[in-house]
């Protein structure tokens, strides 16, 4: 799922899976202690029944729960599904951002040699490689040196040393490993290769300072401001403590914050972010109208979306196309739409309605010549004895009015038939609005979300560069921790 929506879907998951933990601690309310995530789900599945007392005690038992935590105590960490997630040399690739059986472009071009080899080279590669990964990601808080490394790997990937070398040496220059909070087992290199000045004493500029001094080069960071830290900064004032600019750790798959509050026994806890909507007056938000408007949302995004990478509209008059104004047009186009359908809608209604006139006069026609052929037969039978002539004149006219009445119940056949389509169509009108004023204010609480996830007016994010990095995206929750150890 895609970051523009990440808050309130996120939310909405987390709701769910913590509804389920807390079914499973209402359940064995004297248990305290964790629970796996698969048992989660056989009880929230065997938990349908609704309105009998353990239900409502179990609600109760819940709403104290909710008020007495803010947060989610089970670590994400100790989970058993993300450490399974996390497990193996798979597991390893991915938490390194490394495709599992594949080189990446820069593996490729550091290793010409193999790359080009035969697949069995490659794929001896590539397990020297995602197993050096998991022996760092298994105990990051050691420096990974290439000794251990040699003892540890498994015959017959240990018989090519020179390439074990090599490997070890392109993660750790790469900073696949050894980056971080960590005990070194080696020091420093003393001869320094050069002199190298790092400006801005952020989390980027401190850790690319710690690599290169790592790498043998003598560094200086410049910071502007009196504190390192840049954009992230612990607020102090008496006993409150707040993290700002790192507060939330947007998903532990691929992330390299997991190993590094791994280094620093941080626990990472599941955000609970109970976000219920609040209309103006105070009331929430019916659920349905909140799950459709956000259905919405995430259409006229997809929809902007479209029209930026498949269409290529990025530029109206020269102009580079803003985010919030895509999304206005596409909404004026929905508005037109909603107008063209009413107009089909009322199209379809007099479609019918001509078809009812044509069957009604239809109908008033057969009537009459009903009336006429039958008093034609009550003439003709009135004669006592007909003869050859008039005995044919009465059967011709009775059959005439017989076939008169099959045509009569054809049309009232028909006729029905329209007037239950027009019921129909009359019943279920379009809306005559995209949206109402209300489900208007409700999308704009969307907007304004994402504006508060990208930190500006939507009018000033670009349609075609906003969301470029969503192809990089971690995975799993998001969660927080005690940043302020760090
Ligand atoms: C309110 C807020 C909330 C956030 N919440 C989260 C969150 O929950 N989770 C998350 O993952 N990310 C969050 N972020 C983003 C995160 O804080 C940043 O991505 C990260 O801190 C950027 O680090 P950086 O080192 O690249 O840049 P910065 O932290 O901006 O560091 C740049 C440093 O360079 C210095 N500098 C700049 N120019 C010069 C110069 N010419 N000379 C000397 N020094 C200079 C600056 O003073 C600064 O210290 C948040 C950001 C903000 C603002």
């Amino acid at each position: 799922m895609s970051r523009r929506k990440k808050i309130k879907v996120d939310s909405k998951e987390i709701d769910d899976k913590l509804n389920n933990a807390d079914e499973e601690n209402v359940a064995e309310a004297s248990d305290k202690t964790k629970t796996l995530p698969s048992e989660k789900k056989l009880n929230s599945g065997a938990s349908s029944s609704k309105g009998n007392k353990k239900e409502s005690k179990k609600e109760e038992l819940k709403k104290e729960e909710d008020k007495k935590k803010d947060i989610d105590p089970e670590s994400e960490l100790d989970d058993p599904v993300i450490k399974d997630l996390f497990s193996g040399l798979e597991g390893a690739a991915f938490q390194s951002r490394m495709p599992f059986d594949k080189m990446t472009s820069t593996e490729a071009a550091c290793f010409p040699d193999i790359a080009q080899a035969a697949l069995q080279t490659i794929k001896v590669y590539l397990n020297v490689r995602n197993r050096i990964l998991q022996m760092w990601l298994d105990n990051p808080k050691q420096q990974l040196i290439l000794e251990d490394v040699m003892e540890k790997i498994e015959v017959p990937y240990n018989s090519d040393a020179p390439l074990v070398k090599r490997v070890h040496a392109f993660l750790e220059r790469n900073g696949y490993i050894n980056f971080g909070v960590f005990k070194r087992l080696k020091p420093l290199p003393s001869k320094k290769y050069g002199k190298v000045i790092v400006i801005g004493a952020g989390i980027a500029g401190l850790a690319a300072a710690q690599q290169l001094q790592q790498f043998g080069l003598e560094v200086i960071v410049l910071e502007a401001r009196d504190r390192v830290g840049g954009r992230i900064a612990t607020f102090r004032k008496g006993n409150y403590i707040a993290d700002l600019g790192a507060m939330v750790v947007t998903g532990l798959g691929g992330n390299p914050v997991t190993t590094l509050s791994k280094q620093i026994d941080m626990e990472l806890h599941r955000i609970r972010q109970k976000c219920p909507l609040y209309q103006s007056s105070g009331v929430t938000v019916d659920k349905d109208k909140d799950e459709m408007v956000e259905r919405e949302f995430n259409r006229l995004l997809e929809a902007t979306s479209y029209l930026s990478h498949q269409l290529d509209f990025n530029y109206a008059g020269n102009k580079p196309v803003s985010l919030g104004q895509a999304l206005e047009w596409v909404i004026k186009l929905q508005e037109k739409h909603v107008k063209e359908k009413q107009i089909q809608h009322l199209k379809s209604v007099i479609t019918l309605q001509e078809k009812l006139k044509t069957n009604q006069k239809l109908l008033v026609g057969i009537k009459e010549q009903m009336f006429e052929t039958n008093a034609k037969i009550r003439e003709l039978a009135s004669v006592e004895k007909r003869d050859i002539q008039l005995e044919f004149a009465y059967r011709s006219t009775v059959r005439d009015l017989n076939s008169y009445s099959k045509e009569w119940d054809q049309l009232q056949e028909q006729a029905k038939e329209i007037e239950d389509k027009l019921k129909e169509l009359e019943a279920s009108p379009p809306s005559d609005v995209y949206l109402s004023s209300k489900d208007r204010q409700i999308l704009d609480w969307h907007f304004a979300n994402l504006e508060f996830a990208n930190a500006t007016p939507l009018s000033n994010l670009s349609l075609k560069h906003w969301d470029q990095d969503d192809d990089f995206e971690f995975t799993g929750n998001h969660l927080t921790g005690e940043w302020a150890q760090l």
